[in-house]
């Protein structure tokens, strides 16, 4: 299957991301996890990214095209993944669907997770206390959020308008949440 999740920061993303990869056998490519790794090894693809990501920006376009084009390239991604956070953007979505269509692939879904702001934003909280992460201060949170708002959500549009979007309300316990998705995508 060939899936992409979207969802605001905190909805779980991360965390029902790697359930879902594992049951379906399927890589699960989160653009944020690779951003921070190259972050943490100070990679050239790091140090660009880092200053947006630092503030709750979007990392331009054309760096995350370029990186997710690379990844969805190599082979464990042939027969199928699960996009996490990308695509975020109109060109991202454009991208996206280039890259399937010169596979003579479709997407199979956009899962959307949904959640309440306020309760999103406590969880974030809550998880800098625990993991420390440089973009969990409050300020930059409800950055993120408001950029998710402006430039994520309206995309989901597109996808209820190829007949691929499924929302799934991300309140409740990670297994609850993960059972709602899989019984999202056998519909
Ligand atoms: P969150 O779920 O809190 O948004 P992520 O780990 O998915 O966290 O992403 C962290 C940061 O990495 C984002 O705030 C952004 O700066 C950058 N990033 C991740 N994915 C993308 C993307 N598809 N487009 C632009 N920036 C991205």
């Amino acid at each position: 299957m060939r899936i992409v999740l979207m969802g605001p920061p905190g909805a779980g993303k991360g965390t029902q991301a790697t359930v879902i990869s594992q049951e379906l056998n399927i890589p699960h490519i989160s653009t944020g996890e690779i951003f921070r790794r190259n972050v943490g090894e100070g990679t050239e693809l790091g140090i660009q990214a880092k200053e947006y990501m630092d503030k709750g920006e979007y990392v331009p376009d054309s760096v995350v095209n370029a990186m997710v084009a690379d990844r969805l390239g190599q082979d464990d991604a042939a027969h199928g993944f699960l996009l996490d956070g990308y695509p975020r953007t109109a060109p991202q979505v454009a991208e996206l669907n280039g890259i399937l269509a010169d596979g003579g692939y479709e997407l199979d879904a956009a899962v959307e997770i949904t959640a309440d702001t306020e309760e999103v934003v406590q969880r974030l909280l809550k998880r800098a206390e625990v993991e420390g992460r440089a973009d969990d201060t409050e300020e930059v949170i409800r950055r993120r959020m408001e950029v998710y708002a402006a430039e994520t959500e309206p995309l989901t549009r597109l996808y209820a308008d190829q007949g691929v979007l499924r929302q799934v309300d991300g309140m409740g316990s990670v297994e609850e949440v993960s059972g709602r998705i899989l019984a999202a995508l056998r519909d």
